[in-house]
């Protein structure tokens, strides 16, 4: 298949593009680089040997992003660009509200412009917000606590509308629990700018030095340890599901929605352990008062992508934890600039 993929040279994008043109699809990249470096090309091109075809457009420029749809045909998108902080989209959320809602409106205008009708489109588990209980399955309702997750609910909801407007349209919603991991290859990973807000991060750069010590947000929850339970896939798994989601948008099914993530929940302190097996480090800690609106337990029910998209995460927090670890101990500071 032809297909684009916006935001692809981010965190997600990029290791589902390496599954993509490992399975002989052919790509064609948008992204504006807000969140990530033009040196994430050349690493797909050692990981796959293929270049795949980039255009550093912003989708928030409706003129370029229809040329991009002129130039190529496509049997489908697959939409990961967005802000996606949670912090800064509390801090600007008009900024967030733009870029993810604006963009995903152009994005689709042109999908039915020039009548490309598959679409992947990237949610997030935040849109459950506080869970009634867990395991959270596809029909808990949506209370999203923060802009950035009104902006994923938002989304589903115009997709939803839309997909009643239009029955040619296939969309499928993946809401991904926790991506953390990295290519085998250790030469694509996570790579956030500033001090890391995520747990994964934060602690791969206090492995490799750059941060002193990781404060455990919480340890008074009611867990097996007092601290937080998530979720955690990782990364090559979620992009194999995009794989599987596009298979399933071949059968037209209309609109579909799936959770991605393992169901098994991994707390805090599991995850800095598995680390520190994976390192052979220690992780200095301390723990600290709990994060404002952060959920205690949160994992995800996904017998529904298991049945229906023949998909199931494969690798443990271990394989998760050494992909980490090769892609942070071979770039201690992220990608360089080119
Ligand atoms: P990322 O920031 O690494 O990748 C997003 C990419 O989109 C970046 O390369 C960025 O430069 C680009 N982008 C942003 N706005 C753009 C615009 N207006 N025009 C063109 N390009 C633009 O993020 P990621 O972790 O790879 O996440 C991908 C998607 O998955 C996002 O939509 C995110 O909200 C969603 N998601 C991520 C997580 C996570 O924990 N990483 C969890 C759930 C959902
Ligand atoms: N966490 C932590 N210290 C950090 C970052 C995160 O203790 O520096 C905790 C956080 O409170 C949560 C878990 O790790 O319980 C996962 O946090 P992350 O931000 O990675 O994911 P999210 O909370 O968005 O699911």
């Amino acid at each position: 298949m032809q297909l684009l993929i916006t935001g692809g040279l981010g965190y997600i994008g990029s290791h589902t593009v390496v599954e993509l043109l490992n399975n002989n699809h052919e790509v064609v990249i948008v992204d504006n680089l807000i969140n990530s470096k033009i040196t994430v090309l050349d690493r797909l091109q050692k990981i796959t040997g293929k270049k795949p075809v980039f255009y550093q457009i912003d989708l928030l420029d409706k003129t370029k992003l229809d040329e991009v749809f002129v130039k190529h045909q496509y049997d489908g998108v697959i939409h990961f660009a967005g802000l996606k902080a949670v912090g800064e989209s509390v801090q600007k959320p008009l900024a967030y509200y733009h870029n993810n809602l604006t963009g995903t409106l152009h994005l689709l205008q042109a999908m039915q412009k020039y009548s490309v009708k598959n679409l992947v489109f990237s949610s997030s588990a935040c849109v459950y917000g506080l869970p009634a209980s867990v395991p959270i399955t596809e029909n808990f309702s949506l209370h999203p606590e923060n802009p950035y997750g009104q902006t994923k609910a938002m989304i589903e909801q115009i997709l939803q509308d839309l997909a009643v407007s239009n029955k040619s349209f296939n969309i499928a919603i993946l809401r991904y629990f926790n991506p953390i991991g990295a290519h085998t290859s250790g030469l694509i990973g996570e790579d956030p700018q500033g001090i890391p807000n995520n747990l994964a991060p934060f602690v791969a750069q206090v492995a490799v030095g750059r941060l002193a010590k990781l404060s455990i947000f919480g340890n008074d929850y009611e867990t097996v340890d007092g601290t937080a339970i998530r979720d955690y896939i990782h990364v090559v798994d979620l992009a194999i599901g995009h794989i599987k989601a596009l298979e399933k948008l071949n059968q037209n099914p209309g609109l579909v929605v799936y959770n991605l993530g393992t169901g098994k929940g991994i707390s805090v302190l599991e995850m800095v352990k598995s680390f520190e097996k994976a390192s052979g480090l220690t992780i200095p800690y301390v723990f600290a008062p709990r994060r404002p609106g952060d959920v205690p337990v949160n994992y995800a029910e996904c017998s529904k992508a298991e049945k229906e998209l023949n998909w199931k995460a494969t690798k443990s927090i271990d394989d998760m934890c050494a992909d980490i670890w090769r892609w942070q101990s071979q770039n201690p500071n992220g990608y360089p600039d080119k």
